[in-house]
């Protein structure tokens, strides 16, 4: 195979040459006495992918589900009363985990295309006037289903409540891609990973917490050893870590951090919005095809998860897509396998690349029965970018 094999999938997301580069170094001494001064303004700058001021940030060598589990396991004692919703693979998984920790999870169940239903939570809490209820969490952008909530409207339901549970987050899919506001929201934990928004390959859990969360860590009694903040906090205070942190991936994240910063964050989430719009484009001009998302209010603009028409095998589609086109789709989860397909268009991207994805799909999808015209969703996104094009309104004597 000649050329690049492209990586469509929500997560790991491509990593940009420099990110590489800056990975292909030498191993080094994690105790070096100029160590620390690498890290200490490394865990300083991730509050800016966060939007804090007043929070920290812990960096774990793990995966996104990890920082979960810190997360839970730092800050709550089992029995507590928790208050959580379903409606993909990844809320679905959070749940699970929440409810093998010991917590007392009460779960909205939620159809599969829409978000966290913040209008049950409000309910729920304004009935909680014992404050029984110690955190409320909400997965923001669903992976699996390519939807986006809002968290904003969340916090709004705890304050106009008066309630004083804890936010917790699962940002894993839209920090540093799509807003995401630790501070403005209220949000106590905020849990990410390296793989998606970061650009970097997996291996790191990236994990924000406001003076709440830490306070709170004071007085919870669950088991922790591995995730504990205290052993975290007391090393990080030199730019040290209680065991060998990643060494590569920090370097790596060094590099990706400063990218995400020098385009400045306003920028990045717009980017992915428009990116998103050409996908969406796409969408609407394969006939038979649909986005599992129920509405443009649940739009995410990371990751697309398309219904293939009436009669298509999705997992066919993917399977077509990555054999003969060289394309890596996202498959369809749990209950979306055979049914669904995503394309992740978050973090290193442009809209030529996308398009190359799209042209992909039309040819898989058409490969395995859909009765697609052939371009036209390709087209659709290309009319898009081009009426979206940065600096097209004042280039001079250009028609159009
Ligand atoms: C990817 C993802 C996770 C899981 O992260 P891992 O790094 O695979 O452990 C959790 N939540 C969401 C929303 C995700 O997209």
């Amino acid at each position: 195979m000649s050329g690049y094999h492209h990586l469509f999938i929500p997560g790991p997301t491509n990593v940009p040459e420099p990110v590489r580069q800056a990975m292909n170094i030498p191993m080094e001494d994690m105790r070096a006495p100029d160590f620390g001064a690498f890290i200490l303004p490394l865990l300083e700058d991730l509050k800016t992918a966060f939007r804090t001021e007043t929070g920290r940030v812990f960096v774990y060598p793990s995966s996104g589900t990890g920082m979960w589990e810190a997360a839970i396991s730092n800050t709550l004692s089992p029995g507590d009363k928790v208050l959580m919703s379903r409606f993909g693979q990844f809320s679905h998984l959070w749940v699970d985990m929440a409810q093998r920790l010991g917590l007392d999870v009460q779960v909205f169940e939620v159809e599969w295309g829409r978000g966290v239903p913040v209008e049950d939570y409000a309910r729920v809490l304004a009935a909680d006037t014992g404050h029984k209820i110690r955190a409320v969490m909400a997965t923001h952008n669903e992976t699996a289903t390519g939807v986006s909530s809002d968290i904003r409207a969340l916090r709004a339901a705890l304050d106009q409540t008066g309630h004083p549970a804890m936010l917790f987050v699962d940002g894993v899919s839209s920090v540093g891609s799509i807003p995401f506001e630790m501070d403005a929201w209220g949000v106590d934990c905020a849990v990410s990973g390296s793989q998606k928004g970061f650009m970097l390959p997996a291996g790191l859990g990236i994990l924000a917490v406001s003076e709440k969360a830490l306070a709170a860590a004071k007085s919870s009694t669950m088991a922790r050893c591995y995730f504990s903040f205290d052993d975290m906090i007391a090393t990080n205070a030199t730019g040290y870590f209680p065991y060998t942190p990643a060494t590569q991936l920090l370097r790596g994240l060094r590099v990706s951090l400063d990218m995400l910063i020098a385009e400045g964050l306003e920028n990045v989430w717009a980017r992915h919005t428009r990116l998103a719009e050409g996908a969406r484009a796409a969408v609407a001009a394969w006939e038979g095809c649909e986005l599992v998302a129920r509405g443009p209010e649940w739009h995410s603009d990371t990751v697309s998860a398309i219904y293939a028409p009436e009669g298509v095998d999705a997992a066919a589609v993917i399977r077509t897509a990555y054999e003969r086109y060289q394309t890596s789709l996202g498959t369809g989860l749990a209950r979306l396998a055979g049914k669904a397909f995503r394309i992740g268009h978050l973090g290193s991207l442009n809209p030529v690349m996308l398009c190359g994805a799209l042209s992909a799909v039309e040819m898989a999808l058409r490969d395995n029965g859909a009765r697609i015209t052939p371009g036209a969703g390709v087209a659709a996104a290309q009319e898009h970018f081009r009426a979206t094009a940065p600096g097209k309104a004042t280039a001079p004597g250009k028609a159009a």
